[in-house]
């Protein structure tokens, strides 16, 4: 596998002050509440990391995986539930924790799952958001970065599986 450095979008220093304030802003919303922290695999698992390191609460972590992406760069118009929390968060706090927010059918989708369980309030973190895409309206609770519509990757974000390791985001084949 020969090595590839992408553009940086968004460098690793100013992802880290974003996360700070935004760990700051869930801690005061949910002053003296329990979180239930739900990470939507992969792409959100290095973003979930750092953010529950910078949330003063307690807080249970769960993980869920949800697929509407093959190898591709385009959505393939479907969500598929691939493994599910093992907490019953009825009554709870939940704050979903996303990687990037595209034409929104998977926050949707995910959504709607879990408003079935009967929460008490479901909240939503997304590192990045691509207003472009949208087809589905989404509300971000949370959001780190707004960006262009551009494939992006690193920071748990991949392309055919790689380049999640890298510690900032870039933007794929830019200029290369
Ligand atoms: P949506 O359902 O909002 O269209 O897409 C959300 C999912 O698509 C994200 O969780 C992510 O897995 C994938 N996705 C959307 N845009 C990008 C992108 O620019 N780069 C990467 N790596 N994944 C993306």
């Amino acid at each position: 596998m020969e090595l590839y450095t992408p553009e940086v979008m968004i460098a690793e220093d100013e992802i880290v002050t974003r996360i700070e304030a935004l760990g700051k802003a869930i801690t005061k919303d949910f002053e003296n509440e329990d979180l239930v922290v739900i990470c939507v695999l992969k792409g959100a698992f290095v973003f979930c990391s750092d953010l529950i390191k910078r949330i003063n609460l307690p807080l249970k972590l769960e993980f869920i995986s949800l697929s509407s992406y093959g190898d591709s760069t385009n959505s393939s118009g479907n969500v598929r539930l691939e493994m599910d929390i093992t907490a019953n968060i009825e009554g709870k706090n939940v704050l979903i924790v996303e990687d990037i927010v595209d034409s929104g059918l998977t926050i949707k989708t995910l959504l709607e799952m879990l408003a079935i369980r009967r929460p008490k309030a479901v909240r939503l973190a997304s590192l990045l958001f691509k207003p472009m895409n949208l087809k589905h309206k989404v509300h971000i609770d949370y959001l780190g970065f707004e960006i262009e519509d551009k494939f992006v990757i690193g920071y748990g974000l991949d392309y055919a599986g790689r380049y999640r390791e890298l510690p900032y985001i870039g933007i794929l084949n830019a200029g290369n």
